[in-house]
């Protein structure tokens, strides 16, 4: 089929389903003439892209030129970047088409999509439940066939957590490996970009094209391009997977982790020798990453003042206006993180709060940095629980935290992690399996989940 087949038949799907899954904040309406493009000059033999014409979509806080980026808050409203972010332009570069951008969390920070402030996207697999968040526009519309793929952002398991709940596969790769330039910040730290698809094939092929050292970006890494597919013989004998007991500690339904043990077994029938292993800083991990995504959220959410993007509140003075902007312009949990940032970084606690995650940080680092002596890979359960019903921890935040809880140390640590799913619950929703690799072993990760996929 042609492009504009292929280009038509998601339009389609976004038409007549979107309004009920909400993840579109934005639809491009000139792709369907982009898409004929490519098939004329595919008709005049001219050569053309590897992936020419093939549409996808991507979170709303990935910029991508001349289309609006929200980040699914108030406060940008009416924001359209006039650059071009890398990722996006590798994407076009290698052909790729953009159908839109997709619902998230206000600015990354939420595990339900309810903080978006255009649209709470739902659950496709049931659509009284949440898709995760905080990439959850992104997994939904991966989930109900409105995009081929998406790129989702993981900060604290942001691409992980919602793959989980919506039963597709997610990938956040090592930081530094996906240039952050065009990525608007939350934790500049702990943010890295990551493709979300409905195969591992699929996956690999997308960290392919996006995984490349970008000198915007001074966090990028200078390593080589990899071909990912290349990886994919699920040939996976012989390796040695970690299983470490604190990601199997309560709050863990018994569900979950029976399905997670299923996994484990098929690997040791796949002749993966299973470890037993220990990480002992864990339970730090969420306590630890508030501080540190809350510190850098307040320095890196400064920007919006109502002069230099997106929205602007009337009012008589210069000092009103900045008041009045950030009052209007953010959500409660954005205040929330905000206000929690602000603190630990103040005179007088800044020692107590922010230097002491630091040191933190370093021994749940220290932790991995010890099991990947020991294993090549790690297993546990991405997500506690299978997707949650619309309202049910939005009153109680530290609830809502608690679903980051085997998420996010690996953001500290900086690897790569995957998250596919291996199973369905007793409410038919969709459970996940996170592998967990040490910096830039994305390929061997890909080749553990083809293995079992
Ligand atoms: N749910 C976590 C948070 O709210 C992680 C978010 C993310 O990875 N962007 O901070």
């Amino acid at each position: 089929f042609s492009s504009a087949e292929l280009t038509q038949f998601y339009l389609d799907r976004i038409q007549k389903y979107d309004g009920e899954i909400a993840a579109y904040n934005f639809v491009n309406e000139n792709v369907l003439t982009q898409a004929k493009a490519v098939d004329e000059r595919r008709a005049k033999g001219e050569a053309l892209p590897a992936y020419a014409g093939i549409p996808m979509a991507l979170k709303d806080l990935i910029i991508q030129k001349d289309m609006p980026a929200t980040c699914s808050s108030r406060i940008l409203e009416g924001f359209v970047p006039p650059f071009q972010g890398t990722a996006a332009q590798l994407l076009e570069d290698a052909g790729f088409l953009c159908l839109g951008k997709l619902s998230m969390d206000e600015f990354a920070m939420g595990s339900s999509n309810e903080t978006a402030y255009y649209k709470k996207t739902k659950n496709p697999w049931d659509t009284t439940r949440v898709p995760g968040g905080s990439s959850g526009g992104s997994a939904a519309a991966v989930a109900a066939g409105l995009t081929t793929f998406a790129l989702g952002s993981d900060t604290g398991g942001s691409i992980r957590q919602p793959a989980s709940l919506c039963g597709i596969t997610g990938m956040k790769p090592t930081y530094g490996r996906v240039s952050r330039f065009g990525l608007i910040a939350f934790a500049s730290s702990l943010d890295q970009i990551g493709p979300m698809t409905a195969t591992i094939q699929d996956n690999a092929a997308v960290l392919s094209v996006i995984g490349k050292y970008d000198k915007k970006d001074s966090t990028s890494l200078d390593v080589a391009q990899e071909d990912y597919t290349k990886y994919l013989t699920g040939d996976v004998k012989g390796m040695k997977i970690g299983v470490p007991r604190e990601y199997f500690a309560e709050g863990i339904t018994a569900e979950v982790r029976e399905c997670v043990n299923n996994a484990i077994k098929a690997y040791e029938a796949m002749g993966c020798e299973i470890v037993d292993i220990s990480m002992p800083h864990t339970e730090y991990a969420v306590a630890t990453y508030y501080i540190i995504a809350t510190a850098e959220a307040s320095s890196n959410l400064g920007r919006y003042d109502g002069i230099r993007f997106g929205y602007r509140a009337e009012a008589d003075s210069l000092k009103d206006m900045f008041y009045e902007t950030r009052s209007q312009g953010f959500g409660d949990e954005v205040k929330r993180r905000i206000m929690l940032g602000t603190y630990v970084l103040s005179a007088g606690y800044y020692d107590a709060y922010y230097i002491k995650a630091q040191k933190v940080r370093t021994l749940i680092k220290q932790d991995f940095v010890d099991a990947f002596e020991k294993v090549d890979a790690i297993i546990c359960p991405t997500s506690p629980t299978t997707a949650f019903k619309a309202g049910e921890k939005m009153s109680d935040p530290l609830q809502m935290y608690l679903s980051d809880i085997n998420t996010i140390s690996l953001n500290l640590y900086g690897g790569c992690g995957l998250s596919m799913p291996c199973g369905f619950g007793s409410d038919g929703m969709p459970i996940g399996v996170q592998l967990l690799g040490k910096y830039f072993d994305e390929g061997r990760l890909y080749n553990l989940a083809y293995a079992f996929e």
